[in-house]
This record gives C-alpha cells, structure tokens and sequence, in this order.
C-alpha cells in the first residue's frame, strides 16, 4: 500500500488512474486547479477515506503533509484547442509544475512519473515512433507550446534524476480515449462521437488522410500502473498501435452509433501531425505489457458514456 500524489487527478485519464489506485489499496492524494478537469469525474471518491482532493495549480509551490510514496504528474491541459485558449498555463505546468512536483518528490523521497506525450515527437519523420527518435517539432508554431513544455518536463525529470538521485519513470502517452473525456473538449474521438450522437456532419479536418492509433483509457493506465510499479525507467511508449485515417475513424463512429452523419471537410490545424503511431516493442519487452480492447469496443463504450452524459 502506498500514498500516491496525482496531479490533474480530476481530468479524464488521472481520474480513472484514481479509480484504480484506490481498488488496489492504495491512498491518493489527487491535486488538480480544475482547469480542464471536473469534480464530476472524482466525486464519487469523495468520502472514501483513502482519497484527498486539494484544489491547486502545481505551477505554483506545492507542499502535501506526511508521507508520499509516489508522485503522478498528470496536471496539463492536453487537447489542441487548448493550445491557443491558455497556452501560458501549458507552458506554466509543464516548467514549474514539474519542477515545484520534483521538488515534492525530492523532500519526501518518492517516485516520480511524468505523463509525457506522443507530441515530443512532433510532425514524425520516422514511422512508427520509437522511443529513440527525438522528434520534429516547430518550437514557434500553436502546438510548440504543448511539445516544447512535455521536452521541457522531460529533460527536467531526467535532470533531478541525475542531479538529485530521484527515481523517475516517463511515460509517453499516445493519443487515449474513453469515458469521462470532456464532449466539448474538441478531440477527434469527442467531436465525432457528439456529431454523431446528434446526427450532425463529422468535422474532418484536412483530407482525412492523417492518421493516429487510439488506445482505449483502461489499456492506457494498465500500462501507466505498469511502468510506476516495475524497475524500468522510460521514456516508454504508452498507446495502441493500430492505426487508422481520420476518414476510417469517421466511418467506425457512424457505424457504432448507427447515425445518419455524414462527413464535412474544414480546413487542417497548422503543424497537424501526418501520421502517428507507437514502436511497442519497449513496452511489449520491458513491461510485458500490450493494449487489449480494439476500436470499434473502445468507441461503444465511449459512445455509452457521452450519450448518458448528454442525454441521448
Ligand atoms: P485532462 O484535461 O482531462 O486532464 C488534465 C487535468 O490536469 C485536468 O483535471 C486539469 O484541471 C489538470 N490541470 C491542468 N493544469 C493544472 C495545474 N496547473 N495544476 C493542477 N492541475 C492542473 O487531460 P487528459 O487527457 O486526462 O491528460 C492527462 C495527462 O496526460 C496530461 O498531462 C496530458 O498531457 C497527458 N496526455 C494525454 C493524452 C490523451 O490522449 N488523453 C495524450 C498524451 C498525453
Ligand atoms: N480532427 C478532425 N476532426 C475533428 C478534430 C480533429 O479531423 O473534429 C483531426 C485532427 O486534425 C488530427 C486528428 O483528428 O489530425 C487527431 O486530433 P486530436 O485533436 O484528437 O489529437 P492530436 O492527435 O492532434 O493531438
């Protein structure tokens, strides 16, 4: 049993990483400022004697009393349409916040994971992605704010790792998806599943050509538990290696929902990456860890969950 800090334990994947911790024992000290995450998503840990909620921006001094065991640095707003919305904050919580969360993670002698992301590697040259490319990014560009914090935070990890000894694990999370995403969070798997829902056009962007594989949110934190619990340090790559168009996507979307959509095309984000996918070979080997749940599932569930939410 150990006491877990998770930063943006209120957002979509920190929450279900709360979830799970609290099933295996754990206690959890989730702090989140509640910028892109909701306490609809942890309020049914509230009570629980295992689990503490402190609202706070970790991009200012973060101090939690007692004994951490582990530190879970989940806090960043990670959809594109918040590249332009608070790109300050982004940039903000991948410095400070991961140096104020470091800091924690030195006082109390604890582990630190960093949720690191698919974006380190920018608009790929290489295909499919291994941990040992070190990426194509526009540092100026809308989402240089996102990519360029995650390298930050990287580099800033393995600096205290260095440095000061701490033991840290990486983990680069390509794209997830699943219950207790945000409907208006603008992400292809919410934007179409909501279009769908309400038999309105599904926004392609670009062509459709552009392709992303999409992991499945229990996969994703399988593998996240995976990583903090075993000796291998990371950066590893966290996601699911089968990948489709965004056209492909569409059609999934529409079959599963069994709507009457069709698609609409608008014109592709500045600096969109062409294609994505995860090399698995680390976390197959080292982690013995693979995803399990395949599209169409993955999407049924999520579809269930966001026509709840919105009353469909
Ligand atoms: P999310 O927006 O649902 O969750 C992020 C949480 O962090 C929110 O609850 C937000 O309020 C909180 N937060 C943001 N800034 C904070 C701050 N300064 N102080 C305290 N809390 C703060 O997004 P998510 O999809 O759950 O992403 C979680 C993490 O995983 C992020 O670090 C993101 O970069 C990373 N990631 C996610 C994906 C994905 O596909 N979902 C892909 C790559 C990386
Ligand atoms: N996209 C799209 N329609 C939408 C939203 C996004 O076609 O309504 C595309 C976007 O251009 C990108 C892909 O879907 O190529 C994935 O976008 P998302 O914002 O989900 O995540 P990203 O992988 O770009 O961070």
């Amino acid at each position: 049993m150990a006491r877990v800090v998770v930063s943006g334990g209120a957002g979509f994947l920190g929450s279900h990483l709360c979830d799970k911790l609290i099933a295996r024992g754990d206690d959890v000290v989730c702090v989140d400022n509640l910028i892109t995450g909701s306490t609809d998503n942890i309020e049914h840990l509230f009570g629980n004697q295992q689990f503490t909620f402190v609202r706070h921006d970790v991009s200012q001094h973060v101090w939690v009393p007692g004994p951490v065991d582990q530190i879970m640095h989940l806090g960043s707003p990670a959809s594109p349409i918040d590249f332009t919305r608070i790109p300050i904050q982004i940039l903000k919580v991948g410095g400070n916040g991961t140096h104020n969360l470091l800091g924690l993670a030195r006082q109390k002698r604890a582990e630190f994971l960093l949720a690191s992301t698919s974006e380190v590697y920018g608009d790929p040259l290489v295909h499919p992605q291994p941990e040992s490319y070190w990426g194509n990014v526009n540092p100026i560009g809308p989402r240089g704010v996102y990519d360029e914090a995650k390298r930050f935070a990287e580099a800033m990890t393995m600096a205290y790792h260095r440095v000061h000894g701490i033991e840290v694990r990486i983990v680069r999370i390509f794209n997830t998806y699943g219950p207790r995403m945000r409907p208006d969070d603008g992400r292809v798997v919410s934007n179409f599943i909501t279009q769908a829902l309400s038999n309105q056009p599904l926004t392609v962007y670009g062509d459709g050509s552009q392709t992303r594989s999409f992991c499945y949110v229990d996969d994703q934190i399988r593998g996240q538990l995976a990583l903090l619990d075993g000796d291998h340090m990371g950066p590893i790559n966290i996601g699911n290696d089968v990948e489709f168009t965004m056209l492909e996507l569409a059609a999934v979307v529409i079959e599963v929902t069994n709507s009457n959509s069709d698609v609409t095309f608008v014109p592709l984000p500045q600096d969109d990456p062409a294609r994505r996918k995860p090399d698995l070979t680390e976390a197959t080997t080292k982690l013995s860890w693979k995803p399990e749940i395949d599209l169409k599932t993955g999407i049924t569930r999520t579809a269930e969950y966001f026509a709840g939410i919105l009353g469909y």
